[in-house]
């Protein structure tokens, strides 16, 4: 069994592996760090000549649930991915990409638990766009949750 923290580490760590694989250029290795002081879910601190670093507030994470908290993971991955902090374009543009690459990588728990996150208001800013316009980013990757006969 593997501590939850270890269990992200392996995430990102296959998702780099399969995801990263198919696109030009190097692959960034990701450094994920708990701080129970960050006051949203999730954030990206990209330096020039540094690891890319995502902090997470694992007690945010608690509360909100694993599944909404993984698609937040997912979402800072995108920007890490897409080279945003290299990439001059509006940060509205940045969120948005951000969102649909993870609606198209997370999995599919994740984005309908960040899909019903957004429809009932939350989860909206400036420059991530309201929260209905976030649902409605996510809306054509939802899948319905697997059925077992
Ligand atoms: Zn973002």
């Amino acid at each position: 069994m593997l501590a939850k923290g270890r269990w992200r580490v392996l995430m990102l760590g296959l998702l780099l592996s399969s995801t990263a694989a198919a696109m030009p250029g190097p692959r960034p290795p990701v450094i994920e760090v708990a701080d129970p002081t960050l006051d949203d879910f999730a954030q990206t601190l990209i330096e020039p000549g540094h690891r890319p670093v995502i902090r997470y507030n694992p007690l945010i994470c608690a509360r909100a649930g694993r599944a909404l908290c993984v698609f937040t993971l997912w979402h800072e991955l995108g920007h890490i991915v897409l080279r945003h902090a290299s990439r001059h374009i509006s940060l509205a543009r940045k969120e948005r990409e951000a969102d649909i690459w993870a609606a198209r990588h997370a999995p599919p728990a994740a984005v309908r638990a960040a899909y019903r996150f957004f429809l009932s208001g939350h989860g909206g800013s400036a420059s991530h766009g309201s929260s209905l316009q976030r649902a409605a980013r996510l809306r054509p990757f939802l899948l319905p949750p697997r059925r077992h006969i």
